[in-house]
């Protein structure tokens, strides 16, 4: 049968609605890209209370039903939006959503249950959409796998529906008590169900039961997909990879190529292209001013952007700052996180007035300043499912330095002084020094080979990290999964 594969895409963040991080990136841009490469896609989100008036505004209310959780017997409206060509359903429940962040409460575990049952229940309300493949994301959405093979089989609506899980950040699980099961759940009783949710210290992980229930699973990336296969990636369901890494897959996340372009981006103070740099110039001139910087062409500026964790290798360079900024070097960051780390790079930015400046706030008109300007981004990450800081970085012509994991090692094509092949400069090891030697020979390689450098530059700008090549991927998998259904797109080109 030759059409169009039909599916639900499920997910607690997509840009423009809600976004906390790269989950609300892909979440706003892969279904587009879904529906370019040929799928019919609907997005599933809960309404939360943080998604601006302009859109609620113009949901419309689709239905509303009793939905059972466990002993509870609860409301769940659904409202629709069309935006950009998607359709758009978000679960309503003002109890667990309408509050004043998506998380972080004490009742998450009940909250992201009632939006994973919320969504295997929908499939019966959408019109005219019969679901081929339920797309889930992250830990939010995992008990959705449990509940559809546990609740709705026998249900001839549901008999054709595939899962595929994508694993976003394996640090995050939805680990919880031992009550949940049937408290929250009402799993207690299957015996499946409570073996494959419950770890051997007895705890619920949402995680694991995705996992073990769904059709196909991936990764943000190639490389993560093996990583987390091992005992220091895996955080202890490394096993589950290794045990179904037939159905594994690592797909890299895209960006949004049309909102990272300097030829167009309007928070920049001049755009420019990859045959003309002065744009850029001119960018770093402003922010060295912005900042505070010592205002000087000549030397290199690095730029760290992204949240202040330990994931993303700060350890590494609060060791050696101070040595790196003994050389001809200034060093800007952006980001909130841990309040160590903010109060340190606000502390080295009082030490070295002029070669190190710290904004600790979430700024993203400022992060596109700071991307555009730079010469450099430090991204020594501990592990990075994907990283989209450095893909974005590369589109600025701003050349990533990297630790060799996850999607950077995926991403950056570290320079080759023989070829002047490269996109970037990388490290392999997670020591403070290596990194160091790293960004330091990259600086000098900006201030003594200017050629080469912009090759670098150049080639970096080249690279195409659009979510169409994803997409395609993906539908391959969805495919895979119905070869019953000819592809709707082929069968149109011919
Ligand atoms: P993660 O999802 O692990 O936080 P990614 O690199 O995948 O990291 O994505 C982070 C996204 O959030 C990027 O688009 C980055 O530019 C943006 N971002 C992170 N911190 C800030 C900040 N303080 N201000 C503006 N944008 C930020």
């Amino acid at each position: 049968m030759r059409r169009k594969l039909r599916v639900l895409f499920a997910a607690s963040e997509a840009e423009p609605f809600i976004k906390t991080g790269g989950l609300g990136d892909v979440g706003g841009s892969l279904p587009k890209a879904l529906k370019n490469a040929g799928c019919e896609v609907r997005v599933i989100l809960p309404k939360f209370g943080t998604i601006a008036e302009r859109y609620t505004e113009k949901m419309t209310h689709l239905t509303d039903f009793r939905l059972q959780l466990a002993w509870r017997d609860l409301y769940c409206g659904i409202e629709k939006l069309v935006e950009d060509g998607i359709t758009y359903y978000f679960i309503d429940n003002e109890y667990y959503f309408k509050r004043e962040k998506p998380y972080g409460y004490g009742d998450d575990a009940e909250r992201m249950a009632f939006f994973s049952k919320a969504i295997c229940e929908s499939i019966k309300y959408l019109p005219d959409f019969k679901c081929d493949i339920l797309h889930l994301n992250d830990w939010h959405t995992a008990s959705a796998a449990v509940f559809l093979r546990e609740c709705y089989q026998g249900d001839p609506l549901y008999e054709n529906v595939k899962t595929v899980f994508t694993v976003h950040n394996l640090k995050f699980q939805g680990q919880y008590a031992n009550f949940i099961l049937g408290d929250i759940l009402g799993l207690h009783e299957v015996p499946a169900a409570a073996s494959q949710l419950c770890c051997d210290d007895g705890s619920v992980n949402y995680m694991k039961g995705a996992l073990l229930y769904s059709d196909i699973l991936t990764t943000v990336s190639p490389t993560y997909a093996q990583e987390v296969k091992t005992g220091f990636f895996g955080e202890k369901l490394d096993w589950i990879f290794r045990d179904r890494e037939s159905v594994l897959y690592g797909i890299l996340n895209g960006i949004d190529t049309a909102k990272y372009d300097p030829e167009t981006d309007t928070a920049l103070p001049q755009n420019f292209s990859a045959s003309d740099f002065s744009g850029k110039a001119k960018c770093k001139a402003e922010l060295q001013k912005e900042l505070g910087l010592d205002q000087d062409p000549d030397i290199p500026l690095a730029v760290m952007i992204g949240r202040l964790t330990d994931q993303k290798g700060l350890d590494l360079v609060a060791h050696v700052i101070d040595e790196m900024l003994e050389d001809n070097l200034q060093i800007a960051i952006l980001g909130t996180g841990d309040k160590v780390y903010e109060k340190l790079f606000a502390d080295c930015a009082e030490r070295h007035p002029g070669k190190c400046a710290a904004r600790i706030m979430f700024d993203a008109a400022l992060s596109q300043r700071m991307y555009s300007a730079a010469d450099m981004l430090i991204m020594p990450s501990l592990f990075e499912p994907c990283g989209l800081a450095q893909m974005i970085a590369m589109s600025y012509g701003t050349l990533p330095i990297v630790r060799e994991t996850g999607g950077l090692k995926d991403s950056v094509k570290a320079y080759n002084q023989f070829t002047g092949e490269g996109t970037g400069f990388s490290f392999a090891n997670y020591n403070a020094h290596e990194m160091k030697d790293t960004v330091l020979s990259a600086a000098a390689l900006y201030r003594e080979n200017k050629a080469a450098w912009t090759k670098l530059m150049q080639n970096a700008m080249a690279e195409d990290f659009s979510w169409d090549r994803s997409a395609e991927d993906y539908c391959k998998i969805y495919q895979s999964l119905h070869p019953e259904v000819t592809p709707w797109k082929k069968s149109t080109k011919k």
